[in-house]
């Protein structure tokens, strides 16, 4: 497995709304190199525009114990319930962390390793985790959900960090 490099804002894949995918071998070697590259960097979820690929993959794992790996090709959202308001932060924006509003569980329908169609419900942490993910494939980041100030004040931050 490779570990692959992480773009970082502004870099402007961060913001390619990513091409609809075909399940292949490609990229099911893609998901297991963004799996070791998630667990390596350490973080609970990659998005494929973050290592610098235009298709629609995200990997996700919350648990404790790095047991429970979640890939999905083309998720969609197809229902939400409920509100949470969680501390975000992102491996494209080392070092920035915010509270970010979204719903509290999800429904979420896509193709999985296997290119087989999965139906899968969240809630709480992986609820807000797969939802920053499948929002990186729209090219949104979650400092978008914030206010404008708010907003502009994490990027001074970061931009002040990266220096
Ligand atoms: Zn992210």
């Amino acid at each position: 497995m490779n570990k692959l490099d992480i773009k970082l804002y502004p870099d402007e894949i961060l913001r390619t709304r990513c091409k609809p995918t075909e399940m292949s071998d490609e990229i099911a070697t893609l998901i297991d190199d963004m799996l070791y590259t998630m667990y390596e960097a350490p973080g609970i979820g990659l998005a494929a525009p973050q290592v610098g690929r235009d298709v629609r993959v995200i990997v996700a794992d919350v648990s404790e114990d790095k047991s429970q790996p979640i890939a999905l090709v083309n998720p969609e959202i197809i229902a939400t319930d409920g509100e949470i308001v969680y501390e975000e932060g992102c491996l494209s924006l080392p070092g920035i962390y915010a509270q970010v509003r979204r719903p509290a569980k999800v429904k979420i329908r896509g193709l999985n390793r296997d290119g087989q169609p999965v139906e899968l419900e969240a809630e709480d942490l992986l609820a807000v985790c797969l939802q920053h993910e499948i929002d990186h494939l729209n090219g949104v980041l979650f400092i978008d959900h914030l206010s404008t100030l708010k907003r502009n004040r994490l990027l001074h931050k970061y931009r002040k960090e990266q220096l």
